[in-house]
């Protein structure tokens, strides 16, 4: 190897003084695990994780689309955050049984509550095949690398589906400088076994998430069902609770500020690798616009949800979605602003510069450094413009959305009939049509239009305009979705019913009626247009953007991974599974304030006398605080419900177990301090600091709040 420089060993520790930073690949601990064992941890590799016996990993799921959950009892128990499971209890809420408000348990098997759509996916294995995939993209052609590797990972996971009789799926990490097959199994029936009101899974709502000191209750419970041979099933009564192979002991003794600690789960996406254009277009146009946006979109929301209970439970899984991701933005704009990141970024590219001019490398790294950091300002309007489509049809009015999803069978209407097929997928989208108007309200969706439609134009330069000549927007706007076929849902299922012969009464000569009514609706046409704006003109110029990007930076980490003459210390989140490590611990994060690591029941009382909504609690919650009734669950007199740690997360380790350095599950990870919702970008191990719910609040509310103590006897509790 050749001789490191001294500049190379500041790089190394500027870039890694952390403490904890990084999320690890449980398949390839090294570093990391002397790391974890000098900390505190008291397992082996082998009992983290293992492909020839049972370990960790084998009680951790992907929940849902995107969080984690982990098994708690060996009857397919599983425990997840509230606002992981929140869309399946608002699925199940009405004004009659308002699980949001009060929560729900299940006091047996009988009550609960089964989830269409919800899955559990467990993984087998993860393995590197790097070597594989470089050496099969050896001498490819720049534009045909795209789809060789497409090929090659299809390869890769096939032969091993085939082989393990599972799932899977080939994925770059770092831009395509490593690669692991990951396989997969996946469980469909997956039920409500309980949750608490929101006054506790979501205590303190939009004023505290993401801030400490905090004191919610983010916990939800669910069940895995199987068949009788313990395989996945679709829904059956007669389907068995899962037996996982491993199921998380539950610890009572408590956490100690200083004790070592990990979360193991899937966090979504972290990008510590841009270079300070890719920063700086983050930071300064994207959030910005994306703040933006949702402020106007959660103006209209909450308004409504303020006026009526229906719609307050109609609307309060889309609130979260929107309200989650906009707060967050503003602290992490205010933490990349605090630290100036995009100076810091160029500080260390003037660092790797050094390095590479002593490498004899400099060319190659400032030509890499300046096409990446072009490709930023010649895409500018497309990115933002993509952008700002993602947050105007997907997170924004629903109409366009679910005219475009109709339009996308009625278009391949031909095709799929000759396939046999289109009655079934009419009989698909009916499903999705209902749930739709189970949570829709067009007058809010039209407000929604109007309020973030005029940014959307602006955004698009004029690909885009919502006119009608004779009118005022608002005007127009009151035509365009009253008259519309979404406003007669009757018409509009009824039209669907027929199309997937979902009815005794042959409706033909109506549907095609009501087609034609819909063909010529304003917002059906601007749904299309929008669609094939989207389609011909943002998606490639978008994917080329990608393509040409991801392509420079794999370039790029290969060579600061030569510079550096080893690998990447982690890599990103991409959705896989990853264990972080580190203490129970607090932080200074403002000049003169600290935060220290533990939260008790009191600070809920103390909260809820502030008068702010965000923290009003139920009588009986404030009935137990107040006369201190915490059974065996409290600590002198207090009872523990929150603490933070140096874990470093992300979103998608919502619902990962937090664990002691015996594997025993301490609580449920759920946030990330104020000061710390910067770490996507910029880590800083002085600051960043995970939230979890501690265990003990988490058994005492299904214990004593809710008198489900049954659940606790599948537990293995350690006390
Ligand atoms: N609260 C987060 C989420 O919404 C978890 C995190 O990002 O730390 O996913």
């Amino acid at each position: 190897m050749k001789k490191r420089t001294l500049s190379f060993l500041f790089i190394l520790t500027s870039f890694y003084s952390f403490a904890f930073e990084g999320m690890w690949i449980p398949s390839v601990l090294n570093a990391a695990f002397d790391d974890m064992k000098a900390n505190g941890l008291k397992l082996s590799k082998e009992e983290i994780y293992s492909i020839n016996n049972t370990s960790l990993k084998d009680g951790i799921v992907i929940f849902g689309g995107g969080c984690t959950g982990e098994m708690v009892s060996n009857e397919g128990l599983l425990f997840t955050n509230h606002h992981c499971g929140f869309d399946n209890i608002q699925y199940h809420s009405s004004i009659e049984h308002d699980y949001l408000k009060n929560g729900f348990w299940a006091m047996n098997r009988k009550e609960e509550l089964a989830c269409p759509g919800l899955t559990a996916t467990f993984v087998i294995e993860m393995r590197d095949v790097t070597d594989e995939v470089l050496k099969g993209m050896i001498g490819v052609d720049e534009k045909d690398r795209p789809t060789k590797m497409r090929d090659l990972f299809n390869t890769i996971s096939n032969k091993a589906k085939d082989e393990n009789k599972c799932d899977g799926f080939v994925r770059g990490f770092n831009y395509n400088t490593q690669f692991f097959l990951v396989l997969t199994k996946t469980y469909t029936d997956v039920r409500l076994v309980g949750a608490p009101p929101s006054c506790i899974g979501k205590f303190g709502g939009d004023t505290d998430n993401w801030v400490w000191p905090r004191h919610t209750g983010d916990f939800s419970v669910f069940r895995i069902y199987a068949n009788d041979k313990n395989e996945p099933a679709e829904y059956s009564a007669t389907n068995k609770p899962f037996k996982p192979a491993h199921h998380f002991p539950i610890s009572l003794k408590g956490v100690k500020e200083g004790d070592f600690t990990m979360v193991y789960g899937f966090p979504g996406r972290t990008e510590h690798l841009l270079t300070s254009a890719g920063v700086a277009y983050n930071h300064e146009q994207l959030a910005p616009m994306r703040i933006d946006f949702r402020e106007k979109n959660l103006e209209v929301i909450n308004a409504a949800m303020k006026s009526s209970d229906v719609l307050r439970i109609k609307y309060a899984a889309k609130q979260s979605s929107v309200a989650n991701a906009y707060k967050k933005w503003q602290g992490q704009e205010l933490g990349l602003n605090k630290f100036n990141a995009i100076q810091l970024k160029k500080d260390e590219e003037a660092s790797w510069l050094e390095i590479a001019q002593k490498e004899k490398k400099e060319a190659e790294y400032s030509n890499l450094l300046t096409s990446i950091n072009q490709l930023y300002k010649d895409y500018y309007a497309v990115n933002i413009a993509s952008a700002a489509y993602a947050e105007f049809v997907f997170n924004g009015p629903e109409v366009f959305q679910l005219y475009q999803d109709f339009h996308e069978i009625a278009d391949d209407e031909a095709k799929l009939k000759k396939g046999n097929l289109w009655e079934a997928k009419m009989k698909e989208f009916l499903e999705t049509a209902k749930a739709f108007y189970k949570d829709y309200d067009l007058e809010t969706d039209k407000k929604r239009f109007l309020a973030m439609a005029p940014m959307f134009e602006q955004f698009t330069k004029g690909a885009v305009h919502f006119e009608d000549v004779k009118l005022s927007r608002e005007a127009a706007a009151n035509r365009w979705f009253k008259g519309s076929m979404i406003a007669d849902s009757a018409a509009f299922l009824g039209m669907i019913r027929s199309f997937s012969k979902d009815t005794a009464i042959s409706m033909s000569s109506v549907s095609k009626k009501y087609a034609k009514r819909l063909g010529a609706e304003y917002l059906y046409v601007q749904a299309l247009a929008l669609n094939d704006y989207y389609k011909k003109t943002l998606v490639p110029s978008k994917k080329e953007f990608t393509t040409k990007h991801d392509l420079l930076m794999e370039q790029y980490v290969f060579l600061l991974e030569e510079l550096r003459g080893k690998k990447e210390k982690w890599c990103d989140a991409n959705s896989t599974l990853r264990l972080t490590y580190g203490k129970v611990e607090g932080s200074a994060p403002v000049d003169g304030m600290a935060y220290t690591p533990f939260t008790t029941g009191q600070g809920i009382l103390d909260k809820n006398s502030t008068g702010n909504p965000d923290f009003e609690i139920n009588d009986r919650l404030k009935m137990l605080l107040q006369n201190k009734e915490f059974g065996s669950y409290g600590v002198n007199g207090t009872l523990p419900v929150c603490f933070t740690g140096s874990n470093h997360t992300t979103g998608g380790n919502s619902g990962s177990p937090a664990l002691n350095g015996n594997g025993e599950w301490i609580g449920i990870n759920f946030d990330r301090t104020w000061e710390s919702t910067m770490s996507d970008l910029y880590f800083n191990s002085e600051i960043c600091r995970n939230v979890m719910a501690d265990a003990r609040y988490v058994l005492w509310v299904i214990d004593i709040y809710a008198g489900a103590g049954h659940l606790l006897k599948e537990m293995t509790i350690r006390r």
